[in-house]
């Protein structure tokens, strides 16, 4: 049932055909969960929360960046170095007081998703990297949750509902990733301001028309978003034969996910480096031992005592870390973006590159 200010607030909702009281109802005990609190979460969650959705869940570790304020408009400048779900809880109660809202500030990742998700009737995929669109589709699947996904690039934006329970899914559309060095980010390639707006009222629009029973989704359909020529074109596509979830039914435990790469924006190339190295706080993340078969300078702190370091690191400066193939430098550059530093590069390949691309003399091992 309603009270007096829920009447008055959603009386458009109440006169549209085939919606009424019964729809509304529908919107007010459903619970719905976003992943993400960037760009399509900016629009999907406000447009959820005018609608009245009952309970919204939203879950995002991030801050809220100057650089976010082009197209994130749940934010402004005064938000700048809070956290995204605080403001996103403030934004949405000030729109809505009379739905309820529930704040994760974490990362979704495999030791939470199932616990989360399960409280929930419909996800919402507002997020920006493949490993989380993996994780979504394979949660959802596992506690059999319908879910909308979304994503951008640049000029285009997709989108395609999943039922989490009768394929395809998201793994028939994209069996397999590219490997992090081709993962291009909003950072590196740019996003038009207005394009997540879009695509997240899209979202949003599959998720209440999901929840009333109107209309139907597009399931079974990739809604390809061109803003350059306004154009859309959904593309059809099927369950695929070998798809591990739909077909074979392995497990969530059991499912090879792409690792979650925060770090993406922060690799520079070989080439890259000699040109700025003498501007750089430069680090070896190596063991003393492969310290002295070859080196390019800079301090030396093995990955192993770096976490004890990092008070020693001056965070206004640029940092750029290598080690031999660069996983442990990212590694090492992931563990300061988490204690708030930015400036911070890993050298792709490692010193192995710089050995391939830059100086040949260097011993190699
Ligand atoms: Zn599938």
């Amino acid at each position: 049932m309603f009270n007096d200010s829920e009447y008055k607030r959603y009386a458009r909702h109440f006169t549209l055909q085939n919606f009424g009281v019964t729809g509304q109802q529908k919107l007010k005990n459903a619970k719905v969960l976003c992943i993400g609190c960037g760009g399509l979460a900016s629009s999907a969650i406000m447009y959820l929360a005018a609608a009245g959705i009952g309970l919204l869940g939203v879950i995002d570790d991030d801050v809220v960046d100057e650089s976010n304020l082009q197209r994130q408009v749940l934010f402004n400048i005064n938000d700048v170095g809070s956290k995204k779900v605080e403001i996103a809880k403030k934004r949405i109660l000030e729109l809505n007081p009379n739905i309820q809202v529930k704040t994760y500030v974490s990362k979704f990742n495999d030791t939470n998703a199932l616990e989360i998700i399960e409280n929930y009737d419909l996800i919402i995929d507002c997020t920006d990297n493949f490993y989380a669109k993996y994780l979504i589709n394979d949660a959802c699947f596992e506690r059999k949750k319908p879910f909308v996904y979304g994503s951008i690039f640049q000029f285009e934006g997709q989108i395609s509902f999943f039922n989490g329970k009768t394929g395809p899914c998201f793994r028939c559309l994209f069996d397999s990733w590219p490997p992090p060095g081709l993962i291009a980010n909003c950072a590196e390639e740019g996003v038009l301001g207005v394009l997540p707006g879009l695509v997240g009222i899209l979202q949003a629009l599959e998720v209440i028309k999901y929840i009333v029973g109107i209309g139907s989704n597009s399931l079974s359909k990739l809604i390809l978003i061109d803003t350059l020529n306004l154009d859309t074109t959904p593309l059809e596509f099927v369950q695929s034969k070998t798809c591990p979830i739909c077909i074979d039914k392995n497990q969530f435990k059991d499912l090879p996910r792409p690792t979650f790469n925060k770090c993406e924006s922060h690799a520079i190339s070989a080439i890259h480096l000699k040109n700025i190295i003498n501007n750089v706080t430069l680090i070896d993340v190596r063991n003393p031992d492969e310290r002295q078969i070859c080196e390019i300078g800079g301090k030396l702190i093995p990955l192993y005592n770096f976490k004890s370091s990092v008070k020693s690191l001056d965070a206004k400066s640029t940092i750029v870390i290598y080690c031999k193939s660069g996983a442990r430098s990212q590694e090492a550059v992931n563990l300061l973006l988490e204690e708030g530093f930015k400036d911070v590069f890993f050298l792709q390949g490692g010193i192995l590159a710089w050995i391939n691309e830059i100086n040949p003399n260097l011993s190699k091992y």
